[in-house]
């Protein structure tokens, strides 16, 4: 588990959210869900650690992991 991981919380692997660096390398993470529905902050305040918005990023499964034993 990283420390941006622990900074971050939820928003780090939500479908919603668009991270968006700027020119300094810092890192914002906006809600997307905020444009549909005014409940969730455009920008939340860090970390988020419950949110009735989130919903986990799919995420790859590496082929190597999908191999069976042969
Ligand atoms: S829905 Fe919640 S967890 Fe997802 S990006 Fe918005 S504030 Fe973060």
């Amino acid at each position: 588990m990283s420390v941006l991981h622990d900074a971050v919380g939820l928003c780090q692997n939500c479908s919603h959210v668009r991270a968006i660096k700027n020119a300094r390398g810092s890192t914002f993470y906006l809600c997307a869900l905020a444009e549909k529905n005014p409940h969730f902050p455009r920008y939340p305040r860090l970390p988020v650690l419950a949110c009735a918005g989130y919903v986990k990023q799919y995420e790859a499964v590496e082929p190597s992991q999908n191999k069976r034993d042969e």
